[in-house]
């Protein structure tokens, strides 16, 4: 063990014992914005041997108030998240393997990624995506910490199959559905809060001191002096779907899954296509300049200017409509330029 994680080492709850074990584990993260850049970053210092993380989305320049990861060069390259937290993470630290999805968490993209995974960590900012990592963790039995913030006000929980209530079972208790779109701002605080329960947590799980993981639902408000831990024990529903005795994973089931979706917070559409296949953006780039759009790009997607609003298309044919919340005229946009 070098020095490099000597203090680390020190704390006497992980020791060399434990750094050794943290140095052979796998963990994924799920989004790469506020929750997800903090999270990677604390786990690429702490020398996890390998992170996998996903992202749909693009650096944009008002996320560099709390998205540590990311610089105002990401913002002029307009880098996809993805991209841009696996060229920092691989400068924090070269022990750290890095694998950086561009791309949507869909059921099957985990469902593929699943194998080998000690523990997932939830950085999404959508509730659609947070209820298939949970059908996934039940299934394959993989741990993971729940995660949200809005305001000034965060939240986390760890979910253990087997052990604790899924985020299925914790619904019926606590209304979480609504509180994940970003409509009221957000403090950079409220974010690293929530990064210091999730990590914390991770480093316990991934050091497998399963006595020392949080048994309560974690809950604050740093604006308003709160801080509760509510116990849930009892919130384990033995008819739930998810992790129940009849479970059928109903997350998994990909007709539950939309195809078009407004952006959390945002005037912004995503549009996926049906099937999957690469595009060839230097090619669409080509044909849409001659047709006297402004067009600009990276390797990994191009930017359309369209009048009041802005297309972004990236390799998988997936896009980002800027400037409308309107779902049908946003595909009327997507089909005028992808057919
Ligand atoms: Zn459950």
């Amino acid at each position: 063990m070098n020095e490099r994680y000597s203090r680390q080492v020190l704390f006497s709850g992980i020791g060399k014992e434990g750094q050794t074990k943290i140095s052979q584990k796998h963990v994924l993260i799920i989004g790469a914005g506020a929750l997800g850049s903090g999270s990677a970053e604390v786990l690429t210092r702490a020398g996890v041997g390998k992170i996998t993380i996903v992202d749909r989305d693009y650096v944009e320049e008002s996320n560099l108030q709390r998205q540590q990861l990311y610089t105002e060069e990401d913002v002029a390259e307009k880098l996809p998240k993805a991209a841009a937290a696996e060229k920092r993470l691989r400068a924090i630290n070269s022990d750290v393997e890095i694998q950086a999805i561009i791309g949507d968490a869909t059921p099957e993209l985990l469902e593929e990624l699943v194998a080998g995974i000690n523990l997932m960590i939830d950085a999404t900012d959508n509730f659609e995506t947070r209820m298939v990592m949970n059908d996934v963790s039940q299934k394959y039995n993989i741990p993971w910490i729940y995660g949200a913030c809005v305001g000034s006000f965060g939240m986390s929980f760890s979910i253990i199959p087997g052990k604790t209530p899924c985020l299925n079972c914790l619904l019926r208790t606590i209304p979480l559905q609504g509180m994940t779109c970003d409509t009221g701002g957000i403090i950079s605080p409220a974010v690293q809060m929530v990064i210091a329960h999730q990590t914390a947590e991770a480093l316990k799980i991934l050091v497998e001191d399963w006595e020392a993981v949080r048994a309560t639902f974690v809950s604050f408000d740093l604006w308003r002096n709160q801080y509760t831990s509510l116990k849930m024990s009892k919130a384990k529903f033995p008819g739930c779907l998810s992790c129940g005795e009849e479970r059928s994973y109903p997350y998994l089931d990909q007709e539950n899954m939309t195809k078009t979706s407004v952006l959390c917070g945002r005037d912004t559409v995503q549009i996926r296509p049906s099937s999957y296949g690469d595009v060839s953006l230097e090619k669409l780039a080509g044909q849409l300049s001659q047709l006297g759009y402004q067009v600009k790009g990276n390797p990994y997607l191009i930017s359309v200017e369209m009048g009041a609003e802005r297309m972004v298309i990236f390799q998988d044919g997936r896009a980002l409509i800027h400037g409308t919340k309107d779902l049908l005229h946003a595909k009327s946009i997507y089909q005028r330029i992808l057919g």
